[in-house]
């Protein structure tokens, strides 16, 4: 799955509903890129706001990697 993303054979947000996930950007403290959360059968992907673009994709793409089917 992750690896079509990177291929480019699929987008963020087919991942992103396949895997039943949110994305929020929210100020985290500093030394935390971010976090998975499970809520009511929603995955929760937060991802702190003040770091640069590529450490927010790089942080998504490993946050993502948390789940497998
Ligand atoms: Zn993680």
């Amino acid at each position: 799955m992750l690896k079509d993303l990177l291929d480019g054979y699929i987008v963020q947000k087919d991942v992103l509903s396949y895997y039943n996930a949110n994305i929020s950007y929210k100020l985290l403290p500093m030394g935390i890129n971010g976090f998975v959360f499970n809520y009511k059968g929603i995955n929760n992907i937060i991802i702190n706001n003040t770091i640069s673009y590529y450490k927010q994709r790089k942080t998504l793409l490993h946050e993502l990697a948390h789940y497998r089917t």
